[in-house]
């Protein structure tokens, strides 16, 4: 295995190096001393975050529905920037950015063949639950849905994947000028991918409704009962075509800033044609349940008690969707607790604001342990204990619709960024129940482990020790008699889906992920809500602390640490298994990847070779304070050179070498050269390993460098175990 590979090697390292290893218990990054005094702060910190004040919070953060761009969304904008400087934060603004803002007018769906039923397209009241009786609650609508008003045969077409309408067409069924009737599937795809499939195959519209299969009964009891979906809920959301481009659709490359230049969104090639509405499986049922034509293979039967069919000429539905277009303001709130060292290296942290309705998991759980954090950080700052790093939090805005508050950020600083971001932390469905789950470039992967053992859940096991039972049931992941390694732990598949993905693909900042979850049916409907959350998500909201601890403790971490927790030698083997994943998957068999692999073995050699010279310096009597500030410098680079500035091929917001997503959402790797080997573009496929192996081979060329200059500094033997051999770089 690879881990062992690089621990084995990371080891003769520093034995070479006469390291003392009965002290590698310090923490990464962390001179003894240092490691010491963090623990002191962090224990200080973790004393704070409570379970009450999370659960106050979240309560201000679920009265009300607060979509991007409503009234109360901006309240709850300067409610955070007001909470902020009370708490001791600086530097607290509100940025603005206007954009494309796309909602309901007047929607309706009336089935009028073989007999009439009128959608309700309503979430259903329950007396135990207030909230839910809100009249700000917003009846069935999808984000982007293009307008019009037709009448059409109903087909069902299982997930709304390519391969379900390739079934469809053996079946002689052609859905062009149609409407089809999805699920949300398991495994989950992203909306907006179906309706592009549909759109592609000329249906005039797509429905897509829950089905209990994936998150009503079928899964366990209903909500208000349970966690799962009840009958009349369902998933809202929106469906832009973000493939390309992460953000506002109508700014694609350039900041919605109040002034900027919008394309019409009728040349937006991110904003769809297609009608589309999300149902409730009790409206999606009487359409179901009258459909003729062939029965549908086993796999696309339901949970609903009637005989699923693909449907023909005999269910009609008249469908109105009117959605009106504006630009509206969305607003992030930044706020900062200023470094005492080095105040131009930054530790990002955010969490989306915006939610479909209440958004008590998505996103007001995280955004609730948010704020525990930086109470807690801030009552630090206030006792003059601040961080030798500037930590700078964001509540963004409009992720729900296009990631539009992190994407235009971090369009609009993406060069401030290059020079300043040494991470992004990132929270979005904080708490939806009590499996740990952490993700993160490879870089931080061993620190996300690190930190996981000076953390405690509710459950009383260390952090490490629950992310160990969550993981050993993921049928993915490697195992051994001990368990789980330690490299496998963190999923370092990041994907998108939240708002890091701006941050990591557009700006290049490496990102950490983390989050507690578990039965959770109610996404993005109305009854994703405080009842929720207070009686299935998190009773007792101690996984909130949890989580508010675990956000602070992460931050501290990088912005204390001596020398930047990065792993580069563990990022290589992970980078190795991306492509020895791609290689079992596609045929490779027309590249010359030789290169590749060299280089990538340079890398993780190279990332070793660090980790080994910065634990003996670490270690020994002294650090060069100038020294160890460029090589952070230096470190901070590394993933800025993933980089390609124009895109990977076809994607132009997508700049990343390693990591981007599919049109489903699922996570990609090596985007640009897997995407190219799958289509058989051998031409473009080996351009773009060439792109990577050059990259990986700047990368370890410039660790090398400093490396060694490290090990002269410390007065150790250089790499190969000679005598140190005189730096070539300049001071
Ligand atoms: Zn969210």
């Amino acid at each position: 295995m690879v881990a062992t590979r690089f621990w084995h090697f990371a080891i003769v390292m520093m034995a070479l190096a006469d390291v003392d290893v009965a002290r590698a218990q310090a923490l990464l990054g962390y001179t003894a001393a240092n490691s010491a005094n963090e623990a002191r702060i962090e224990a200080r910190f973790k004393a704070i975050p409570s379970a009450t004040a999370a659960q106050q919070q979240l309560r201000v953060f679920t009265a009300e529905p607060h979509l991007a761009g409503s009234k109360r969304n901006n309240d709850l904008a300067h409610y955070i920037a007001d909470q902020w400087r009370k708490q001791g934060l600086t530097d607290v603004v509100l940025r603005r950015y206007d954009v494309y803002t796309s909602e309901p007018g007047e929607i309706s769906l009336e089935m009028v063949e073989p007999v009439t039923y009128r959608a309700s397209l309503r979430e259903a009241v329950y007396s135990q639950d207030p909230d839910t009786a809100n009249p700000a609650i917003r009846s069935a609508w999808i984000g982007m849905s293009g307008s019009g008003d037709i009448t059409a045969p109903v087909i069902y077409a299982h997930s709304g994947n390519p391969e379900d309408f390739a079934l469809l067409r053996r079946n002689g069924i052609d859905v062009r000028g149609k409407i089809v009737l999805v699920r949300y599937s398991e495994p989950y795809s992203y909306r907006g991918f179906k309706a592009f499939t549909a759109e592609q195959e000329g249906a005039a519209a797509i429905l897509i409704y829950s089905d209990p299969a994936e998150d009503g009964y079928a899964r366990g009891k209903v909500f208000p009962d349970g966690p799962w979906g009840p009958e009349t809920h369902f998933q809202r959301g929106a469906i832009e075509y973000d493939y390309p481009q992460i953000g506002d659709p109508t700014t694609p490359g350039w900041p919605s800033l109040p002034g900027a230049f919008h394309i019409p969104s009728a040349q937006a090639a991110a904003v769809p044609k297609i009608m589309a509405l999300p149902l409730s499986w009790q409206d999606g049922k009487p359409l179901l349940e009258n459909m003729d034509g062939p029965q549908a293979p086993p796999e696309w039967q339901g949970a609903l008690p009637i005989r699923y069919h693909l449907g023909g000429e005999r269910v009609k539905v008249h469908l109105k969707i009117k959605m009106t277009e504006s630009l509206k303001p969305n607003y992030v709130v930044e706020g900062s607790i200023r470094g005492t060292e080095q105040p131009d290296e930054w530790v990002l942290m955010g969490n989306h604001r915006d939610a479909l309705e209440f958004g008590a998991a998505d996103p007001g759980s995280g955004t609730a342990a948010m704020m525990e954090m930086t109470r807690g950080l801030g009552a630090l700052a206030k006792q003059g204990i601040r961080p030798r790093r500037t930590i700078r939090f964001l509540s963004w805005d409009g992720e729900e619709t296009s990631f539009a508050g992190s994407g235009e950020w971090a369009e609009q600083f993406a060069p401030e960024l290059a020079q300043k971001a040494v991470a992004y932390v990132n929270s979005d469905v904080g708490v939806s129940g009590r499996a740990f789950e952490g993700n993160s470039t490879g870089s931080f992967a061993a620190l996300l482990v690190d930190v996981s053992k000076s953390l405690r859940d509710p459950s009383g096991r260390t952090l490490y020790e629950s992310w160990r039972l969550t993981r050993a049931t993921n049928p993915a992941v490697a195992r051994t008699t001990a368990g789980v390694a330690d490299f496998d732990l963190t999923d370092t598949h990041i994907g998108s889906g939240s708002d890091y993905a701006a941050l990591l693909d557009r700006a290049g900042v490496p990102v950490i992920d983390v989050s507690f979850t578990g039965p959770y049916g109610v996404y993005h409907s109305a009854y994703d809500n405080f009842y929720w959350m207070s009686h299935f998500g998190d009773p007792g909201f101690r996984y909130h602390a949890a989580l508010a601890q675990l956000l602070g403790v992460l931050v501290l971490r990088i912005a204390n640490a001596d020398v930047l927790p990065y792993d580069f030698g563990g990022y290589g083997a992970h980078i190795r298994g991306y492509l020895e994943e791609l290689g079992k998957a596609t045929d490779l068999s027309k590249l010359q990847l030789d290169g590749l692999r060299d280089a990538i073995d340079d890398f993780e050699s190279s990332g070793g070779r660090m980790n080994a010279a910065v634990q003996a310096a670490l270690t020994g009597s002294q650090l060069d304070p100038l020294l160890v500030d460029q090589i952070n410098r230096a470190m901070m680079s590394v993933e800025r050179r993933w980089l390609i500035p124009e895109g990977i091929p076809g994607r132009p917001g997508y700049k990343h070498m390693l990591y981007a997503c599919r049109k489903t959402y699922a996570h990609l790797e090596l985007p640009g050269l897997t995407e190219a080997a799958e289509s058989g573009d051998v031409a473009t496929a080996q351009q773009q390993a060439d792109i990577l192996a050059r990259a990986l081979h700047a990368n370890a060329h410039m660790l090398n460098q400093w490396q060694q200059e490290l090990a002269c500094s410390a007065g150790l033997r250089g790499p190969s175990g000679s005598l140190c051999v005189s730096p070539t770089l300049s001071r």
